[in-house]
């Protein structure tokens, strides 16, 4: 993920992505970002994903339940994207 400010990548396992306030910054220039999933990409995505997961679950034999919370896990995290905060003033 990029930060919409600086364009720095952020890890998605770094401790601003995972805290749960509301307002998080930048760890580079800290400046104020929001993460929001991107349905568009969801939906660019989902074919594919669905596919990918039928196939893996016939091949493999594994549960298909299993194998869909993966692929809606790693869904959401291909459309998590980042935006700038417009929240800044509000507080
Ligand atoms: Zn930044």
């Amino acid at each position: 993920m990029k930060c919409p400010h600086c364009n720095t990548s952020i890890s998605l396992f770094s401790k601003t992505m995972n805290s749960f306030e509301k307002n998080r910054v930048c760890p580079e220039c800290q400046e104020a970002i929001k993460s929001y999933l991107d349905f568009k990409s969801v939906m660019i995505w989902f074919i594919p994903v669905f596919i990918f997961n039928f196939i893996i679950s016939t091949l493999f034999g594994f549960s298909m339940g299993i194998t869909t919370a993966a692929t809606i896990g790693i869904m959401m995290l291909i459309s998590t994207k980042l935006k700038i905060s417009q929240e800044d003033n509000k507080s």
